[in-house]
């Protein structure tokens, strides 16, 4: 049976924290600790302990760790609440890069790194990054990495300069992709590797601007010098890194769907009164057929993409990797919640590219998404071999 049916533990749920959100984070919005490289961590540990005085804080990690294990249709109802505003996700511990990384660690980490790496994470208490992406080498192929590691039995030796490295400046669990070099010891290939961010091999060049400002600490651009790592230092197994970054992906690109589902819905919602409230030509702007059309293509997406969302979820709540339908949601959704988040400037006119409401940072931000975990045209490159497969 197909059943469309919130339960109504959960829809309770939904409604405490859209309702956290509105009364203690939203505040938040025009803190000036929100800044042009996002949240600072003074702002965020702020956030995090207004969440976990609500019981809020990281809802979605293992039973194990402290979390309640939430189902991906659960985080998607979850989240798209706490999306209402930016802030909420990083109040709540579950924004990227930090809640794609402690589903990884949750899955590959061995327990001395669940210890030392995960639970300080999961607790609120430290950020983590996942750099991948090279000026010069892995992007949307991260087949190209370049990032070297060498292993001489003992230590992992690793050299090489990341760039758009969320959060990179201040975060202490790093997970590191680096392309271990042929040796007696161990598979050559891809592989990951886990770090302290004060190990002095880890040099934090500078933080990039950016348009976008809701990741905590912003994008950074990192270089690797001899950074000398111990054998434990190994993530997983040697020569997986690809496919670890894929079991990574699949869920995280789907949470970005969650979240930006949220922030889309608050930016209708301002729209919306907009258009109730404003004349023009004699009447509210909202009866004249231009602007209603816009918000009626808005309500349309917001209902596609949630259905989207869950269809792949409830896939993967079954077990399935569902690789293919997170890359049909991810390119969806983010293509057509930017064009929703486009609207919305529109029918406020010119007060929409303004800082008057919160529609010009949603506007701003969103735009990354159609960028990150996987370009829109990437998606569409393996969804269009997969198609052609047959
Ligand atoms: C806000 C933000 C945060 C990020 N955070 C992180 C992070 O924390 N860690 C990390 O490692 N990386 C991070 N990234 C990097 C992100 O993963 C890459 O931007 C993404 O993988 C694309 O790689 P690239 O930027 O090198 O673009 P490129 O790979 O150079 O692609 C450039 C263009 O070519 C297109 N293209 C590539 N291949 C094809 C194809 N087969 N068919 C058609 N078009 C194609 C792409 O769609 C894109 O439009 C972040 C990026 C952003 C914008």
């Amino acid at each position: 049976m197909i059943d469309f049916a919130i339960p109504a533990d959960l829809a309770a749920e939904r409604d405490r924290v859209r309702r956290f959100v509105i009364d203690k984070i939203v505040p938040y919005e025009r803190d000036p600790r929100l800044t042009a490289h996002g949240p600072t961590d003074e702002l965020r540990q702020e956030l995090v302990e207004l969440a976990r005085a609500e019981k809020l804080l990281t809802v979605q990690a293992p039973e194990s760790l402290g979390g309640r294990g939430l189902t991906h249709i659960e985080q998607a109802v979850i989240y798209e609440a706490a999306g209402w505003s930016t802030l909420g996700p990083v109040a709540m511990n579950c924004a990227a890069p930090d809640e794609g990384n402690m589903f990884l660690l949750s899955k590959v980490a061995d327990p001395d790194q669940v210890q030392r790496f995960l639970a300080p994470v999961v607790a609120g208490h430290q950020r983590s990054v996942f750099a991948m992406t090279e000026p010069d080498g892995a992007g949307s192929d991260p087949a190209q990495l370049s990032t070297a590691a060498t292993f001489d039995g003992e230590n992992f030796t690793i050299n090489g300069r990341k760039w758009l490295i969320t959060g990179a400046n201040g975060a202490k669990t790093w997970i590191i992709m680096a392309r271990l070099a042929s040796n007696p010891h161990l598979p050559e290939g891809p592989t990951l590797f886990l770090a302290d961010g004060d190990e002095p091999g880890i040099v934090i060049e500078r933080t990039m601007n950016t348009m976008d400002r809701n990741y905590v600490a912003g994008h950074g651009v990192v270089r690797f010098d001899n950074l000398v790592l111990p054998r434990e230092a190994l993530l997983g197994e040697a020569g997986q890194a690809l496919r670890y970054a894929q079991l990574r992906l699949a869920p995280a690109r789907l949470t970005h769907c969650m979240r930006w589902l949220g922030a889309a819905e608050r930016a209708q919602s301002i729209a919306v009164e907009h258009a109730r409230t404003r004349t023009a030509f004699g009447k509210p702007i909202g009866e004249h057929e231009g602007v209603s059309f816009m918000l009626a293509d808005n309500e349309i997406a917001l209902h596609q993409c949630r259905l989207t969302i869950w269809h792949a979820c409830w896939l993967m709540d079954k077990g399935e990797k569902a690789r293919h339908e997170s890359s049909i949601a991810k390119s969806f959704v983010s293509e057509e919640l930017f064009k929703v988040a486009d609207r919305c400037v529109q029918v406020l006119g010119g007060i929409g590219i303004s800082d008057e409401t919160v529609v010009e940072m949603i506007f701003r931000d969103m735009r990354a998404f159609r960028l990150y975990d996987g370009p829109t045209e990437v998606h569409k490159y393996a969804i269009g071999r997969k198609v052609l497969r047959g």
